[in-house]
């Protein structure tokens, strides 16, 4: 398999882990665009957003953010998937970003 993302899955390649659980793995965004850039992703690999056959699978990911901004002390925060190209996916393994820590404009460019 040659995604990258499923390699941190396999910790074939390193990553700033933060959050692990049977279904899903959380870590820091490598070029963060916020102070705390987290990207949080099912432990399966699924292309994008569309694509997901389970829809349970993103209650089992929005559990683990529920987590992780406990655990890291998240107050005001904003969830992000990017579906897409046109809409800045650049990464074929589904994920979420938790982006905090700066106020945040909208609407997003
Ligand atoms: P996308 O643009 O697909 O929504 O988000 C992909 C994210 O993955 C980007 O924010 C990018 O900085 C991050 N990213 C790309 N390669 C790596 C990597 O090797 N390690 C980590 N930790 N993040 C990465
Ligand atoms: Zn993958």
């Amino acid at each position: 398999m040659s995604c990258l993302f499923c390699k941190i899955v396999n910790k074939e390649i390193p990553a700033n882990i933060v959050y692990e659980n049977d279904h899903c793995l959380a870590f820091r965004d490598i070029a963060p665009q916020a102070p705390t850039h987290i990207l949080v992703i099912p432990k399966v690999h699924v292309d994008r957003h569309s694509n997901i056959q389970d829809p349970a699978s993103l209650t089992l990911i929005h559990q683990a953010v529920l987590d992780i901004i406990k655990q890291e002390n998240i107050q005001d925060y904003r969830l992000v998937i990017n579906n897409g190209s046109e809409a800045g996916q650049t990464v074929w393994h589904l994920h979420l970003h938790i982006l905090s820590g700066r106020p945040l404009s909208w609407p997003p460019g």
